[in-house]
């Protein structure tokens, strides 16, 4: 039972990556991730905070691509999430947070509206919303991450929680 949740868990984390369902993670999904942050927060591609998201999207696809694609076909998939991003994202969740931390940066920036550095739950809802992962779960999620309820959601926190959601122990 313990190894078909694992398998479970591994697809939900595949499924959130490949944000278009079409069976493969590549830069179109990482795009689409970028542009729906864009559209949940009303900013235009052209803005700052439009061009850091796409350029945090492009750096975590490279990122993946050189730590998953071991065919080198520009697309992740699923044997090579499971057999090498997972196992390698695993091994060295340091490396992880370093790949995705300049997009999780983008993100937090689109959806802290007030600016102060840290976004409220109801936008790190509104951020899941985008990636398309269910209310409950973003809600459940939320929940965590806030662990001392105040409110505020930052980096640190965000960035911490990404890698151990991907990372998936065994
Ligand atoms: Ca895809
Ligand atoms: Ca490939």
């Amino acid at each position: 039972m313990a190894s078909s949740d694992y398998e479970r868990r591994i697809a939900a984390r595949f499924a959130t990556f490949d944000q278009d369902g079409n069976g493969y993670i590549d830069r179109e999904d990482f795009s689409a991730a970028a542009k729906a942050v864009l559209a949940e927060f009303g900013l235009a591609a052209r803005c700052d905070k439009g061009q850091a998201l796409y350029a945090g999207a492009e750096a975590f696809w490279q990122g993946m691509a050189g730590i998953a694609d071991r065919d080198g076909d520009q697309r992740i998939s699923r044997d090579e999430f499971v057999g090498g991003a997972v196992k390698r994202l695993r091994d060295n969740p340091d490396r992880f947070a370093e790949i995705a931390r300049p997009f999780l940066h983008a993100v937090l920036a689109a959806a802290d509206g007030d600016g102060d550095g840290a976004a409220t739950a109801e936008e790190t809802v509104r951020v899941l919303r985008a990636f398309r992962v269910p209310e409950d779960i973003a809600r459940l999620a939320v929940g965590a991450l806030d662990a001392d309820q105040d409110g505020r959601i930052a980096e640190p926190d965000i960035v911490d929680s990404f890698a151990r959601y991907f990372t998936v122990p065994e």
